[in-house]
């Protein structure tokens, strides 16, 4: 059984990810760290969530010597055969903003439409020369309209299933996004796989 003491160290430069990752691990009694000014990530170019999340972890842990934690995520509309997947931060191209992302998905994704956001999310523990992948996924569909002010990126337009009230991710609460987001899932898994 693998159990972390000490906090880890979270491989994102997204201080989006940073509040739900530390929130999520929080409630499990895992703290993190961030990373630590001057490490270089990498660039995401890998052909899959997976990889992407695991040479993040690999490149925090290298450079720290603790065990790290990275995610790589990112959202698939049915309408686009999984575009923009993994490619989903450049949808609207190099250094676009959440908003020319959410744009162009508005564009191309039609309302009502299938979506699925999926994280991969990687654990790197140098020590002990482990490493390890999850994944968590949340399926919705495309809304009429963009509605709500808070999560990030795409979840003004993502209505989850099982939503009734018809509500985006953006305008649940901290703690419903958590309960069936693809990170709460994949931390989920995580802490299953470590208490194994
Ligand atoms: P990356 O994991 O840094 O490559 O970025 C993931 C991309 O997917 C970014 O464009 C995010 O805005 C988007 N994304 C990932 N998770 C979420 C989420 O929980 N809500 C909304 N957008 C997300």
């Amino acid at each position: 059984m693998v159990r972390p003491t000490d906090p880890l160290v979270l491989a994102t430069r997204n201080p989006h990810k940073v509040r739900e990752m530390s929130r999520l691990l929080a409630s499990c009694g895992i703290a993190v760290d961030p990373l630590p000014e001057g490490v270089q990530l990498p660039p995401e170019d890998g052909a899959t969530f997976a990889d992407n999340a695991m040479v993040k972890a690999q490149v925090a842990a290298a450079a720290t010597g603790r065990i790290a934690i990275a995610d790589d995520s990112g959202i698939e509309a049915a309408a686009l055969r999984g575009r923009p997947g993994v490619r989903s931060a450049r949808y609207a191209g190099d250094g676009a903003s959440d908003e020319q992302n959410l744009q162009k998905l508005i564009c191309e994704a039609p309302a009502g439409t299938g979506l699925r956001y999926v994280c991969a999310l990687a654990y790197v523990d140098p020590q002990a020369g482990l490493e390890h992948i999850v994944f968590g996924e949340c399926r919705g569909r495309r809304a009429d309209a963009p509605r709500g002010f808070r999560g990030f990126g795409y979840d003004p337009v993502f209505v989850p299933d099982g939503e009734a009230q018809n509500r985006t991710m953006a305008e649940l609460t901290d703690a419903e996004k958590d309960a069936i987001s693809h990170r709460g899932n994949a931390v989920r898994a995580l802490l299953r796989w470590l208490r194994r």
